[in-house]
C-alpha cells in the first residue's frame, strides 16, 4: 500500500510526540508517505498565517491528516484553528474512544471501553447569534440542529457499532427541556435506530448520563450526542480512564479525516522530552482503522498495552523515568 498522509507537527510538545509517533509507524512498515504541512503558531511565524493555503491543499489532496496540537494565539482576533479545520472540511463526526489501560492513573483500572461520537458542526458551537446587550446585562446564543446533521451523525454511530462489533448505542439528549433542538435530534435518532435492529439503542438525558458514566462506566458502549454535550462527555470519559495523555480523537467528514491527540500543546513541558506520545499514537491507530487496516491498528494498540504492562520506559506522567522517544522505541520494539 502507498498512502500519503498530511503530517502537521504542531506547536509545544507537538513536534516531539509526532517524531515519536512516526518512529512507531515507520517500524510497522506500512508504506505510508508523509507530506509535512504547517499550521498553528509555527505556521504564523513561518508564513504569516495560522493555516496556510498549502496546508489546506495538502489535506484536501491526501484526505487524511495526522495532526499534533496547535496553539491559537489568544485575544488577537484569531479563530480557533481546530474549529476552522472542522468547518472547512465539514468534519462532522468527532470520534473519541476511552479505554482503560494498565498502569495508568485511572479510578476505573479495568472495564471502561466506550466511544463518544460527537456531532462536530452544529448545536451551540455554530458561532452565530452570540450577543451581549449594550448594557452588558443579557447574553444570547443561537443553537442550530438539523435533521440532516443529526441523521448523519447517528448513522455514523450505528455504522461504527456494526463495523467494530459493538452492541449498543446510547443517544444522549436533553429533549425534555431543549424541546426544539434536542427534540429534533432525538426524534431523528429514533428513526435511524429503526434501521439497525441488530444494535441495541437506548436513550439517556445528559445529566443522568453523566452520573451513570461516573458510577457504571462499563455499562456504556457507544454514545452519540450533539456538539456541546459531546464536548463535555468526551472529556469526562477521558478522565475516567486516567486523563488526556491517553485520549485520542478523530475528526471525520466526507472530504477528509484528521486524527489527533485530544490534549493541547502542554507548554509547561515542551522541549523537555517528557511528553507522553500515546494519545497521538492512539490517534494514529484510529487512522489505520479508517484506512482499512484494522489488524495494523490492533497491533499498534496491543504494543502500547504491552509496553504499559511492562512499565517499560514510560514517561513521567505515567510514573516512569523514560522520555518521549524511549517510550516510543519500547512500543516499536513490541510490534
Ligand atoms: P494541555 O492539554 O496542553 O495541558 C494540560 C496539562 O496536561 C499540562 O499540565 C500538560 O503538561 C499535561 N499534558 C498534556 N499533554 C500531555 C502529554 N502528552 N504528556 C504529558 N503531559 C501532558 O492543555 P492547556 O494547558 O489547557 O492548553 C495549552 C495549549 O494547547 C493552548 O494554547 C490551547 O489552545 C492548546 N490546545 C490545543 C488543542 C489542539 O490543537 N487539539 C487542544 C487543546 C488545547
Amino acid at each position: 500500500m502507498t498512502q500519503t498522509i498530511t503530517v502537521i507537527r504542531g506547536d509545544g510538545i507537538g513536534p516531539e510526540i509526532m517524531d515519536a509517533t512516526l518512529h512507531v509507524l515507520d517500524a510497522m512498515q506500512l508504506g505510508l508517505q508523509y507530506e509535512q504541512a504547517d499550521a498553528g503558531l509555527a505556521a504564523l511565524e513561518k508564513h504569516g498565517e495560522l493555516i496556510p493555503q498549502a496546508t489546506m491543499d495538502s489535506i484536501r489532496k491526501n484526505r487524511i491528516a495526522l495532526k499534533s496540537p496547535l496553539t491559537t494565539p489568544v485575544g488577537e482576533g484569531f479563530r480557533s484553528i481546530n474549529v476552522e479545520l472542522r468547518k472547512r472540511f465539514d468534519l462532522y463526526a468527532n470520534v473519541r474512544p476511552a479505554k482503560s489501560f494498565p498502569n495508568t492513573k485511572s479510578r476505573f483500572p479495568g472495564g471502561v471501553d466506550l466511544i463518544t461520537v460527537r456531532e462536530n458542526t452544529e448545536g451551540a458551537y455554530i458561532g452565530e447569534g452570540q450577543e451581549l446587550s449594550a448594557d452588558g446585562e443579557t447574553a444570547l446564543l443561537t443553537q442550530k440542529v438539523t435533521r440532516r446533521g443529526s441523521e448523519r451523525i447517528v448513522r455514523y454511530a450505528f455504522e461504527l457499532a456494526r463495523k467494530t462489533g459493538r452492541k449498543k448505542v446510547t443517544v444522549v439528549h436533553k429533549a425534555n427541556i431543549l424541546k426544539s433542538t434536542s427534540g429534533l435530534f432525538l426524534k431523528t435518532a429514533r428513526a435511524v435506530a429503526e434501521e439497525y435492529p441488530d444494535i441495541q439503542c437506548d436513550e439517556m438525558i445528559v445529566d443522568a448520563c453523566c452520573m451513570k458514566l461516573v458510577m457504571y462506566p462499563e455499562s456504556f458502549d457507544i454514545i452519540v450526542t450533539t456538539n456541546l454535550f459531546g464536548d463535555i462527555i468526551s472529556d469526562l470519559c477521558a478522565g475516567l480512564v486516567g486523563g488526556l495523555g491517553l485520549a485520542p480523537g478523530a475528526n471525520i467528514g466526507s472530504e477528509a479525516a484528521i486524527f489527533e491527540a485530544v490534549h493541547g500543546t502542554a507548554p509547561d513541558i515542551a522541549g523537555q522530552g517528557k511528553a507522553n506520545p500515546c494519545a497521538l499514537l492512539l490517534g494514529a491507530a484510529q487512522m489505520l482503522d479508517h484506512l482499512g487496516l484494522p489488524d495494523k491498528a490492533t497491533a499498534l494498540r496491543e504494543a502500547i498495552i504491552a509496553t504499559l504492562e511492562a512499565q517499560d520506559s514510560l514517561t513521567p506522567d505515567l510514573g516512569g523515568t523514560g522520555d518521549t522517544m524511549s517510550f516510543a522505541r519500547a512500543i516499536a520494539s513490541r510490534i
